[in-house]
């Protein structure tokens, strides 16, 4: 079956058919690095890695892209408020790429835990000013630009199509006005291609450039840095929903006004986490990171099959009760598999099959079918995980056949699961005595509870909670785990 994406070009689901035979072309908006990243953010890129897995899986060569944001940000997607990276820096006393180089290690630190791969290329805006000068020059001589107040300017009249990916429609465009708009502007839409005239006095980065010294506007680098690793047509692009009424509008507009083409064939957007409190957002320092979840308990990798339980397009969200969920299921699958795990001679590779083989025809082959089928369809990873469960659980499949297939299948779920099986469980890490020490805890908190002394038996596990050991009761006796 075909790799089927809900494209938002044209607001539905196609069949994908790259540019070029095996290959696909993709760029993901990387992270503007003035702030840690917030675990939405991290849905955006959890979403792309996705993507990118179910199209290595499915045989395609893929060239990823990412971009990090270190220049040209401001607090308004449309060219309003303050520049994130200059006031990040302002506050913490440091020079702005220090900023951006703190925040960079961190947010690749966060992605390595959510093992999320690295893209093939990552580029940074500041690497890349005279790739972003050469593009608008390009624009620029194709008419559609104007200057104004010492900027320059995109004029969305001149490109009739502007708006399709958002359904935006120019009139109703033309008539809108907006609070905080910048004067210089003809239509409150145009977006700065170039400022030189910084509405910041200490704007810390600067460069010489054809309109005078100054910065480029924050949509040039994905255009300039996806063309020049991708080419002027490439296959798809991500984000997240919120850039596809200003960024993505305003990246086709310029990309396509300077090479006549079209840009980009499938645009895919991925819906927002949200907190029961409402948005996240990474401009009010309000927000949760990764490491607050390792903080409060969490493996990074608990965090990444809570996505997994929800579809990309589908709003999701987080609570500490649906991550402890989430946590609980992915030890209950860590534990069924480390059982199937003890039945084998050794851990199988995954079941190198091709996904549509047909040669074997066991049960297995049903659930790895249907996964595939989950996966095909827009990325239905709920589905795919209800998949993994099916397979691992049913007990007519032998335990290596079982193995082989959910390692395969996890080369798109990503949640390392052959790699944990072949490191020690963490609890078999500690120190023997230890491990002694916890046991005869355990047995004391027994006898309290027989002697209904629940005082003593709530000490004991306070106690050992203190040293992260989390104790289970059920019907056949107590358990415990090192929280890690
Ligand atoms: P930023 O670093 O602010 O440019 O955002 C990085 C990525 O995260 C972009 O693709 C955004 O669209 C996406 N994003 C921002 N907030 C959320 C959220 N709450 N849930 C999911 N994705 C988000
Ligand atoms: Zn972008």
């Amino acid at each position: 079956m075909p790799l089927s994406l809900y494209n938002t070009l044209g607001r539905e689901m196609q069949i994908f058919q790259p540019i070029q035979s095996g290959k696909v072309g993709f760029y993901g908006c990387g992270p503007t690095v003035y702030n840690y990243a917030h675990i939405g953010n991290l849905r955006a890129y959890v979403t792309h890695d996705i993507l990118v897995r179910a199209l290595r899986r499915l045989g395609y060569q893929v060239t990823h892209v990412m971009n990090i944001t270190d220049v040209g940000h401001l607090s308004g997607d449309d060219d309003t408020g303050e520049d994130k990276m200059v006031k990040s820096a302002e506050e913490r006393g440091k020079t702005v790429l220090e900023i951006a180089a703190f925040y960079t290690d961190a947010f690749f630190r966060d992605t390595e835990r959510l093992n999320i791969i690295r893209p093939t290329v990552v580029c940074k805006a500041t690497e890349h000013i005279q790739d972003m000068i050469a593009l608008i020059q390009r624009i620029e001589a194709r008419g559609y630009t104007y200057r104004a107040g010492g900027n320059l300017y995109f004029d969305i009249t001149k490109f009739p199509t502007y708006g399709e990916l958002a359904r935006l429609k120019l009139e109703d465009l033309k008539a809108g006005a907006r609070i905080d708009v910048d004067e210089n502007k003809r239509n409150p839409h145009d977006f700065a291609l170039w400022f030189t005239k910084s509405k910041f006095e200490n704007q810390a980065l600067t460069w010489d450039s054809p309109w005078g010294r100054g910065y480029p506007g924050w949509h040039i680098e994905c255009s300039a840095m996806s063309m020049k690793y991708l080419g002027e047509q490439f296959d798809i692009h991500a984000g997240g929903i919120d850039h596809i009424p200003i960024h993505h509008t305003n990246e086709i507009a310029q990309s396509e006004a300077a090479t006549g083409k079209k840009w980009v064939n499938y645009w895919v957007h991925n819906e927002f986490l949200v907190l029961d409190k409402g948005k996240m957002s990474k401009s009010s320092g309000k927000f949760l990171t990764l490491q607050s979840l390792v903080d409060a308990g969490y493996d990074p990798l608990d965090y990444r099959y809570f996505l997994l339980g929800g579809h990309y397009r589908s709003q999701l969200q987080f609570s500490f009760e649906a991550l402890e969920g989430a946590r609980s299921a992915r030890r209950a699958l860590m534990d069924r598999l480390y059982y199937l795990a003890g039945k084998c001679t050794s851990l199988p590779d995954p079941w190198a099959g091709n996904p549509g083989d047909k040669g074997l025809s066991d049960k297995g082959q049903t659930y790895h079918e249907a996964f595939n089928r989950a996966i095909e369809e827009d990325l239905s990873t709920p589905r795919a995980l209800a998949e993994l469960w099916g397979l691992i659980r049913d007990t007519e499949i032998e335990a290596a056949r079982a193995l082989a297939i959910a390692f395969d299948m996890d080369q798109v779920l990503g949640l390392r699961l052959r790699e944990q099986l072949s490191e020690p469980r963490a609890e078999q890490k500690l120190d023997p005595a230890f491990v002694k020490e916890i046991e005869a805890l355990i047995a004391e908190r027994n006898a309290a509870k027989k002697a209904k002394n629940y005082q003593r038996a709530d000490e004991i596990r306070n106690m050992l909670r203190d040293k992260n050991i989390i104790l289970e009761d059920s019907p056949q006796g107590t358990s415990w785990r090192l929280l890690v």
